[in-house]
């Protein structure tokens, strides 16, 4: 069998070298093929002279860069896009995706798993991080009508129809976590132990584009946030209807005694509240439909060694 590994890379000069010796080592199923997908998302660094350079040497590495960054999951989407394999593993570039784990991931392929996933323990995480991302998954399990797992990233085996089922899926704003999940197919989950960057270095995902990614997670996969909105909006409506019901009636028993100053500002300033975040839910609708209606291609290949553009890509 022939399986591709695809590995998305921006600014990864220190570890490329490293990784490309790992991954031919350290993956050693019997009867595999190898192929390395090399994609330089935007690099300003020398990560794609690396590439040429390893692409000349062993024709088995091959690589397709960016015009510009554009991001994890289209890197990841245009590996997926490449790569020839029956089956094809994605990894992190800074090995913190153990390579020696694709052996046991290939066992599994080949009892007849489509996806193999794995599942990073959070020991050595910091505290605030673990505890963060709990939270977030048990919220997003809530809202989101595909399950999503902690510690399950985009290291994975995915067999060849997994992989055509998700390429199938035409949308631009991807999310991966939950395409994976989408797509569905028997899957089996191995557990390996976290593992420290190669070469130190912070990780690329400041705690920003966490809470971006986080926001994506929740809006790419249903409408359960544009609901809540209607059911909150629902909710308090129903209440200062009572409310002012109350009100009258309190006048006419009572008579009127200070003008409601305060509850005036509390209801204004509350409604606005509620307006603005209802309003925010709406607009990351109409952004994502806009986004999608531009039918802009995920990412714009400069150039490629080793790999041929599939039929149909506007790049050439
Ligand atoms: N990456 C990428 N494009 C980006 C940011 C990151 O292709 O805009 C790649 C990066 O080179 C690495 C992987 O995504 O191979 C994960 O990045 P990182 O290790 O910084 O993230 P973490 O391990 O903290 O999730
Ligand atoms: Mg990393």
């Amino acid at each position: 069998m022939l399986l591709s590994v695809v590995v998305p890379c921006h600014n990864e000069e220190s570890v490329l070298d490293a990784l490309v010796a790992e991954v031919f080592k350290a993956i050693d199923a019997p009867d595999v093929e190898l192929e390395l997908v090399l994609v330089n998302d935007g690099s300003r660094d020398r990560t794609l002279e690396l590439m040429q350079e390893h692409n000349e040497r062993d024709s088995r590495v091959k690589y397709v860069s960016f015009s510009r960054n554009f991001g994890k999951e289209a890197a990841m989407h245009a590996g997926l896009t490449y790569a020839k394999g029956d089956a094809v593993v994605i990894m992190d570039a800074d090995l913190q995706h153990p390579p020696k784990l694709v052996n046991e991931m290939i066992e599994h392929y080949r009892e007849g798993y489509d996806q193999v996933v794995a599942r990073r323990t959070r020991d050595g995480d910091p505290a605030f991080r673990t505890a963060l991302s709990r939270l977030y998954y048990r919220l997003v399990n809530k809202l989101v009508d595909v399950p999503m797992e902690d510690g399950v990233g985009d290291f994975r085996l995915l067999s060849r129809r997994a992989v055509d089922a998700l390429l199938a899926m035409r949308e631009s704003n991807r999310f991966s976590k939950g395409l994976f999940s989408w797509v569905g197919f028997p899957r089996y989950t191995i557990d390996y132990k976290n593992q420290e960057r190669y070469g130190g270095g912070a990780s690329r995902w400041s705690m920003g584009r966490l809470l971006n990614y986080g926001i994506d997670g929740i809006m790419s996969f249903n409408n359960a946030p544009l609901r809540l909105a209607i059911y909150l909006g629902l909710v308090l409506t129903g209440l200062s209807f009572v409310y002012v019901i109350y009100l009258t009636i309190a006048a006419v028993v009572a008579g009127v005694q200070t003008p409601g100053y305060i509850t005036t500002i509390a209801a204004v300033s509350l409604f606005g509240g509620i307006q603005l975040i209802v309003l925010g839910v709406l607009g990351e609708y109409v952004g994502r439909i806009y986004y999608e209606v531009k039918g802009r291609p995920p990412f714009i290949v400069a150039e490629h060694g080793g790999v041929e553009l599939p039929a149909g890509h506007p790049g050439e």
